[in-house]
């Protein structure tokens, strides 16, 4: 069990031994299971949207700024609770305990944000074509919303989503990953805390047998209007298809492959720091993370050592223990695909730098690995990582570095590091990518859209379009046809 200074944020988790329709929720780093939840099935999830579908009308006509009051109350309760909710989530999740912390003020941060973006929900006034009629436009709750949410940030990802669904009047029926549910149990119980009134934000645990069913679900129940779904672009897919018979309005953030470019006139030591913190946050389980590390040839080996001598600092750990800077991966399969892609690179002729098994603390904690020589060939090159692999890749000039970096079907983010102002904006606008960090390797914030281009999704989460997913326009045409 987890011991917390407020225990009824885990009001839902049964004991370990419980019987019945349940699934067992484990610390990845240690093994050990920290209890069960309910295992929903379709059923629940249909009852949960009509639940929802009773309460939304009621929260809509509340004023904005009376729903703004209570999301303010609940980024308060979140920071209020941090350490609790941090633990819970290096717990279920294995994060570093400071990098839980760090999320749990960043999933504050949107609810801070959408409880003042939702009184700005503005409409329009149109200049009319003729002197009879007046021409405006509404912005409306779309209704109910639907979200799946990841287990890679599991409270962040719901955050962004539910803070804007909420901020504009809807209702969100949450399913969040098999591995973190207690993540999103917790937030829910601070939710009801806050004010929000009962139907709003229910969650619907489940383990990965019975969440394809609520999947479909979601996508085909008429009544949900918005899916707003964070995880694989495989899985995306498969739920814009469902999505088709209802015409659903669909927020996908899907995978990514991040090109991370060092140019030959950048700050070393800054583009250094940067690669390092982009690849091993979160043991590299970021969809945003550094995925292939391109060095221009003039400073490739000296970024080369300098960056394996910083990744070979990293503390690798239970994220519970003070300065571990590299948790395990979430479970048994991550680790085998890592290694899986590690093996393809050096079978096609890449030479390691550093690491390239599993730690010497065994389960799925993973040496931070670099590899040289990598080639578009690769499937390190081609595919998600979603582990600590740092691909190093060589090129002679901007335009190599421009087709390496577009060379996937991806287009969530690309970072770049160069002090040349003319090559700053040249060389963002050839990026095939949603986001861009120039100099800067830590690039979501509440205030910036977030979100990916070509297969990397659709829509944005945050800033001022983040309210948008959930709105409907009304166009009103005011006058007299004779
Ligand atoms: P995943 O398999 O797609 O799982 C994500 C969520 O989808 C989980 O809640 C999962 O539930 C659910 N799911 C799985 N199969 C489903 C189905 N058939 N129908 C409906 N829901 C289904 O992704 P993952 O590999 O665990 O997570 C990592 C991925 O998320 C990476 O590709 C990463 O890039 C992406 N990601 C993207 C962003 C972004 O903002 N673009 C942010 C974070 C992560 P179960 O756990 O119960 O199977």
């Amino acid at each position: 069990m987890i011991a917390l200074e407020y225990p009824d944020l885990l009001e839902a988790l049964l004991p370990a031994e419980s019987a019945g329709n349940t699934f067992a929720v484990a610390d990845p780093a240690t093994g050990e299971i920290l209890g069960r939840v309910t295992n929903n099935d379709v059923a629940a999830a249909r009852a949960a949207i009509q639940s929802a579908s009773a309460a939304q009308p009621a929260w809509a006509a509340h004023p904005a700024l009376a729903r703004g009051r209570i999301l303010r109350r609940l980024a308060e309760l979140l920071l209020q609770h941090q350490n609790d909710l941090a633990l819970i989530l290096t717990r279920e999740q294995g994060k570093p305990l400071s990098e839980a912390r760090g999320e749990i003020a960043f999933a504050a941060s949107f609810f801070e944000w959408f409880a003042e973006e939702g009184r700005r929900a503005y409409g329009e006034v149109i200049p009319a074509p003729q002197g009879d009629k007046r021409l405006l436009t509404i912005r409306q709750a779309a209704g109910v919303a639907a979200a799946i949410t990841p287990w890679n940030f599991p409270v962040s990802m719901l955050a962004r989503k539910a803070a804007a669904a909420l901020a504009a009047g809807c209702a969100m029926v949450i399913k969040p990953a098999e591995q973190t549910p207690l993540s999103a149990l917790a937030l829910a119980r601070l939710a009801r805390n806050a004010g929000l009134p009962d139907g709003l934000l229910p969650v619907i645990t489940a383990d990965r047998d019975n969440t394809p069913a609520i999947g479909e679900e979601f996508c085909r129940n008429p009544a949900v209007r918005v899916l707003s779904f964070t995880g694989s672009t495989r899985v995306g897919r498969q739920l814009i298809a469902q999505s088709a018979d209802s015409v659903k309005r669909l927020a996908l953030e899907l995978g990514g492959n991040a090109p991370f470019i060092v140019f030959g006139d950048a700050d070393l030591d800054a583009a250094v720091a940067g690669a390092l913190v982009s690849k091993f946050r979160n043991a590299g389980q970021t969809c945003v993370c550094a995925n292939r590390i391109l060095v221009h040839e003039s400073i490739f080996d000296t970024f080369a050592e300098k960056f394996v001598a910083a990744a070979a600092r990293l503390k690798v750990g239970n994220g519970l223990d003070a300065g571990v800077e590299q948790g395990p991966l979430i479970d048994a399969r991550a680790l085998e695909k890592v290694q899986a892609l590690v093996d393809d690179a050096i079978d096609k002729g890449a030479r390691l730098l550093l690491g390239g098994k599993p730690h010497a603390l065994g389960r799925t904690f993973y040496e931070p690995t670099v590899l040289t020589d990598v080639t578009p060939a690769m499937r390190v090159f081609q595919e998600e990582i979603f582990g600590p692999v740092a691909p190093l890749i060589r090129f002679s000039s901007e335009t190599e570095a421009a087709e390496l970096a577009n060379a996937t079907e991806a287009g969530l983010a690309a970072y770049f590091y160069s002090r040349d102002a003319q090559r700053i904006f040249r060389f963002a606008e050839v990026l095939q990518y949603g986001m861009v960090g120039i100099n800067s390797a830590m690039i979501s914030l509440p205030e910036a859209p977030f979100g990916g281009i070509r297969q990397s999704g659709l829509g944005r989460e945050g800033a001022r379009l983040g309210l948008e997913e959930y709105l409907d326009v009304k166009y009103l045409c005011i006058g007299q046809d004779q």
